[in-house]
């Protein structure tokens, strides 16, 4: 699969795009040049994966599943308790008033040559990220108020989002990790194809079609434990008024990265009748000597309910967990940065099995060996019972838990915040 990508040419190596003063009309100054660049998408070589992964026990004749006694399926049951909480005053109700998460403003880099990895959070589980190579992925980007199917009922936004797609310089591509809508945005992805016609979607199995039918064909579609490689080649570059006048001009080279699905523990849906129909997954993505770790949407283990008030991890200790991870560490690990849900989680005895606490969070990060981990899937919508500002808070005693230092190895940042590796 062929496309075509365009680069504006920074006017200095340091400065950043910020959303609120260099907008998307920046990138047609008279002062930028345009570097075409031809995506290809192919099979990558075979690399060793578990033994089981060949097995594919995650596919069953109506779609996909969980093959691990670390998930307990979310039943009809469950959606009964979680409405019977609600109308008899157990289910906590979260306080969204401001002050909450701090938002701000994200500043992009303006030019695709930078030696460090760079990530910014855009509110719940979507992440920018930057690579050395020059490739900018967008995870799970949803920039709707609500997610929902309509734009008119369905959890809000307590925080703003930080920018809206008007203000990423660029995106090579689009990384989904399941069809939830909290995930999956049709307004968010169709405007990311009208405003970066070549950019690339990557989403599990299944989800093929509903691109399509979105009017959206450069999509691929990847199993767990699927390997694709990515190479953006510069196919041309105009001199601009600047370079023509004598100043220098950058050099494009091929941009290569590796993008990896991989396991999760979750469900998906976008309606009554398509439950577990398409897959979830994890991803992996490789670039310019980097590797980052999108954990997506997942539970560790299943933990039934606990007496009233107990908070004794040693008592979930006997649950199974996930064993997904660990292979993901071990067969391809280690990664620089994890980007690791702590959020929607409570009452843990209904959401775990698909919904990561801090604690699970935690586990997650070493399983998969990441050398370091940002939060998500909080901070946005209140999409379960816990506290919003709970997850950051819970996640310092989970690492204090596991002789990790409270800042600096897992962190949180605000809305719009950017950190490098
Ligand atoms: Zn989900």
């Amino acid at each position: 699969m062929r496309a075509l990508l365009r680069w504006p040419v920074p006017r200095s190596p340091t400065q950043t795009w910020s959303a609120g003063k260099f907008g998307i009309r920046n990138m047609t100054s008279p002062i930028t040049s345009a570097v075409l660049y031809a995506l290809t998408v192919s099979p990558a070589p075979t690399k060793p994966g578990p033994e089981d992964a060949a097995q594919k026990s995650h596919h069953v004749s109506s779609g996909f599943q969980n093959p691990w006694d670390s998930f307990t399926d979310l039943n009809f049951k469950v959606l009964g308790q979680m409405i019977s909480r609600r109308f008899t005053g157990k289910a906590n109700v979260p306080d969204t008033k401001p002050p909450t998460v701090p938002v701000q403003k994200p500043e992009f880099l303006p030019s695709r040559e930078t030696s460090k990895l760079r990530a910014t959070w855009l509110g719940h589980a979507c992440y920018y990220v930057e690579f050395p190579s020059g490739l900018r992925v967008l995870f799970d980007p949803v920039f709707e108020d609500r997610c929902s199917p309509f734009s008119w009922l369905g959890p809000k936004r307590f925080t703003e989002a930080p920018c809206q797609i008007k203000d990423i310089p660029v995106i090579d591509a689009v990384v989904i990790s399941h069809n939830h809508y909290d995930h999956l945005s049709h307004p968010t992805v169709t405007e990311i194809a009208k405003k970066h016609p070549n950019c690339h979607f990557f989403a599990p199995l299944g989800n093929k079609t509903w691109f399509h039918s979105s009017g959206i064909d450069n999509v691929t579609e990847m199993d767990w434990w699927d390997e694709r490689d990515i190479t953006l080649s510069p196919s041309a570059q105009k001199p601009t008024q600047v370079e023509a006048a004598g100043e220098a001009q950058s050099i494009a080279a091929d941009i290569k990265a590796r993008i990896s699905c991989l396991p999760c523990q979750h469900m998906t849906a976008r309606g009554p009748f398509d439950r577990c129909k398409t897959l979830w997954a994890s991803f992996a993505v490789e670039s310019g000597g980097k590797k980052v770790y999108f954990a997506g949407d997942t539970g560790y283990r299943a933990v039934p309910e606990q007496p009233e008030g107990a908070e004794d991890r040693k008592s979930e200790e006997k649950f199974p967990t996930c064993p997904a991870f660990k292979q993901v560490g071990e067969f391809r690990g280690p990664f620089d940065l994890g980007l690791i849900p702590i959020g929607a989680y409570g009452p843990r005895h209904i959401f775990s099995s698909v919904h990561a606490d801090p604690h699970d969070a935690v586990k997650i990060f070493q399983d998969t060996k990441c050398g370091k981990a940002l939060g998500m899937h909080w901070g946005t919508w209140v999409l379960t019972e816990e506290d919003v500002l709970e997850p950051p808070q819970k996640l310092k005693v989970a690492l204090k838990a596991h002789d990790l230092a409270e800042t600096g190895v897992f962190d949180v940042c605000d809305i719009g915040e950017s950190r490098e590796f």
